[in-house]
């Protein structure tokens, strides 16, 4: 069990600072401290709730450049992108407790009234590739539901996730928002402490590892989990647009993000033309620190997910993949802009989540053979299409929970966010995810 967590700058390896990880009794006492927070807090109606988190929010949006900065020293991911997160997630905390507000209120039916109480102590587990926003969309219908919570961000971005909470839980009754830190042993033990519900957002490993444990207690569990999302691209599609969407989505945040592009099956006939429009597009990303001009591809986070790629470049290499572009020198933290090309299923990079900026393409002759293999997963996160006549009929036998036609996955608005098959179960965002947090309770009259 860690005792010290140590944040480093992925780029330069130095030391950002530390924190220490939470004892066994410290934890014990967290969670006593949740569940009595819990009793009052349940009684607090839902418009107060709503303005208490409004007004808590409210006091974040001065330090949207501080904690940018620090986000991207702490993560790696360009200032922009930092911005971006850390502004999403300040106007995220009001706009989800606002539709939580509305999903939560009792409803009449014929002859019984629907209640949505809370389920008492939330256990909220997040990960380092978006430290705050994945954090959010699920801290914020646990507490609308009336639940206090317990959130454990990653050890690897404790320092971002700290400051944020230090802004935000001034806002709220004592302990009815509290953070612990640690690492997987520290939630190991949180998950069998006496709390109700578990919102988990991490790899499928970790998920298995907490439904196992939740199990004895069967405590209620969301859980989004890892993706491996394949992108078919049709003889008919868009092929500028279909590259373009290829490059950026296996790219987006150094290639460390859950509905990454991480397998490309292109008609053989549009092959050539798809291949190099790729390579064109990835040649231009410029790999260098988050405060460099015009970076776009970021360190890895750490050494381990650094050899994880490397592991699945180098096996797909000696499998006979052919190498687009790319470099040999796998210089930790930085791993260059990859397209290969020839991916067979035997090859680790077509089996399992890479998490890192590399395109992968296989062609194929017959739809059918894409679209089986797109589906020969345990993942099922998100898939996209880019086609025109049949596009649509292809995305109807894509396994994913969500799937993009000539376009990434992902509604507007209040859709929800949601994996299929191993990739998860529960939702960020709507109606029923907002529920998920709370007791539903049938009172007939
Ligand atoms: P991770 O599973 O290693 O860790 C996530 C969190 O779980 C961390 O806080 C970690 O300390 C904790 N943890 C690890 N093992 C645990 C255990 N046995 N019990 C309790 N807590 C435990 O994941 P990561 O490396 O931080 O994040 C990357 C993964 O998250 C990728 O697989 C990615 O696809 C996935 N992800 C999914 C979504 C989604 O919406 N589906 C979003 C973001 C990331």
């Amino acid at each position: 069990m860690i005792q010290n967590i140590i944040s480093y700058d992925p780029s330069n390896g130095k030391t950002l600072g530390e924190l220490p990880g939470a004892t066994v009794t410290e934890i014990q006492e967290t969670v006593l401290k949740a569940k009595a927070a819990a009793k009052q807090w349940k009684n607090t109606p839902l418009e107060k709730r709503l303005r208490t988190i409004q007004k808590a929010y409210s006091g974040a949006e001065t330090s949207v450049n501080r904690l940018a900065e620090l986000l991207s020293q702490e993560m790696g991911k360009d200032i922009r992108r930092s911005i971006s997160e850390v502004q999403g997630t300040i106007w995220g905390g009001p706009y989800i407790a606002n539709a939580s507000l509305e999903a939560l209120r009792s409803k009449n039916t014929d002859g019984a009234t629907i209640k949505y109480g809370p389920l008492g102590v939330a256990l909220i587990i997040s990960p380092w590739n978006y430290p705050l926003a994945m954090a959010n969309n699920l801290i914020i219908p646990a507490l609308m539901a009336g639940n206090s919570v317990i959130w454990k961000p990653s050890e690897e971005t404790p320092l971002i996730a700290q400051a944020f909470f230090d802004i935000i839980q001034h806002g709220f009754p004592r302990d009815v928002l509290q953070i612990v830190h640690g690492d997987g042993d520290q939630g190991k033990i949180l998950v069998e402490s006496d709390i109700n519900v578990i919102g988990f957002t991490g790899s499928q490993a970790a998920g298995k590892d907490i439904m196992a444990r939740a199990s004895s207690s069967l405590k209620r569990l969301v859980m989004e989990l890892g993706g491996n999302d394949p992108l078919i691209v049709m003889k008919d599609a868009n092929i500028p647009a279909a590259a373009r969407f290829a490059v950026a989505s296996s790219f987006e945040n150094s290639g460390q993000m859950c509905i990454s592009t991480e397998r490309i099956y292109v008609d053989e006939s549009v092959a050539h033309k798809f291949e190099e429009q790729v390579v064109a597009i990835a040649r231009q990303y410029k790999v260098a620190p988050w405060n460099m001009d015009g970076a776009n591809i970021g360190p890895i986070i750490n050494k381990k997910q650094h050899a994880h790629i490397v592991k699945h470049i180098k096996d797909a290499v000696d499998k006979n993949c052919r190498v687009l572009l790319g470099s040999s020198d796998y210089q930790i933290p930085f791993i260059m802009p990859t397209v290969l090309a020839d991916i067979t299923p035997d090859m680790r990079i077509e089996q399992e989540e890479t998490f890192g900026p590399v395109v992968c393409i296989s062609s194929y002759e017959y739809i059918q053979e894409a679209i089986e293999r797109a589906n020969n997963t345990n993942y099922g996160l998100g898939a996209v299409v880019f086609g025109s006549v049949d596009a649509q009929e292809v995305a109807d036998q894509l396994e994913a929970g969500m799937i993009g036609i000539n376009q990434g996955v992902g509604g507007g608005g209040d859709a929800p966010w949601v994996g299929a098959k191993q990739s998860g179960f529960g939702f960020h965002g709507s109606a029923e995810g907002h529920r998920q947090f709370a007791q539903v309770r049938v009172i007939s009259r």
